[in-house]
């Protein structure tokens, strides 16, 4: 099972980091070992001084496919779900800086939270899962919040995209980039995920 993740899917973020707004989509992977077993809390690694949060909607992919085209895409997911990509963030600037793969800023263990909740998409038949508002709490307050209809590329667009490089896999997850509000975490706090007005993960943070 693979985890690809889009970057700066969403302009207002791209913004926030100071990041030109990409004319196709990015993507990077996270192995599957850096899923956070679910009720385990989050630690923050030693060698980082600055993990952020970023909420993403998620996709499992459900049928085997490459090179799907996007008007066929929504025939590989029927569940949609929310996550956290845990970030890195000074050592990915680092990475950056010297033109480096990101994968240790990225894919490190526990960096992958994936709510145990899927939810059917048919569940927004008439108005459209896009629309369905998903949000993360940090402390009670919330710091995050957007649709899949702010993304720059549709779901379907990413979909297609990423199956001309790589064979879309049933049961690989793809993290679909984070809105603006992204921020650092430190011991004590706790993230909470929620997708409509439904709960979906609840994370302890320990430093
Ligand atoms: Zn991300």
């Amino acid at each position: 099972m693979k985890l690809i993740c889009i970057g700066r899917n969403y302009a207002d973020h791209a913004t926030e980091l100071g990041n030109a707004v990409p004319k196709e989509p990015l993507f990077f992977l996270k192995p599957d070992s850096s899923v956070l077993p679910h009720r385990h809390p989050f630690y923050i690694p030693a060698w980082t001084r600055d993990v952020h949060h970023e909420v993403e909607l998620l996709v499992r992919i459900t049928r085997n496919g490459k090179c799907i085209a996007p008007e066929f895409a929504h025939r590989y997911f029927d569940e949609i779900s929310l996550g956290i990509d845990f970030t890195a963030r000074d050592v990915q600037a680092q990475l950056k800086a010297k033109g480096h793969p990101w994968e240790k800023a990225k894919g490190f263990d526990g960096s992958a939270v994936i709510s145990r909740k899927w939810l059917p998409k048919s569940r927004w038949e008439e108005e459209g899962w896009e629309k369905v508002p998903f949000s993360l709490k940090k402390n009670g307050k919330e710091v995050q919040s957007a649709t899949a209809e702010s993304m720059l590329f549709h779901v379907h667009e990413l979909i297609a995209h990423v199956s001309q490089f790589m064979t879309l896999k049933m049961g690989d997850v793809l993290f679909t980039g984070t809105p603006s509000g992204v921020g650092p975490v430190a011991d004590g706090d706790e993230l909470e995920g929620f997708l409509e007005n439904e709960a979906m993960f609840r994370v302890q943070v320990h430093g």
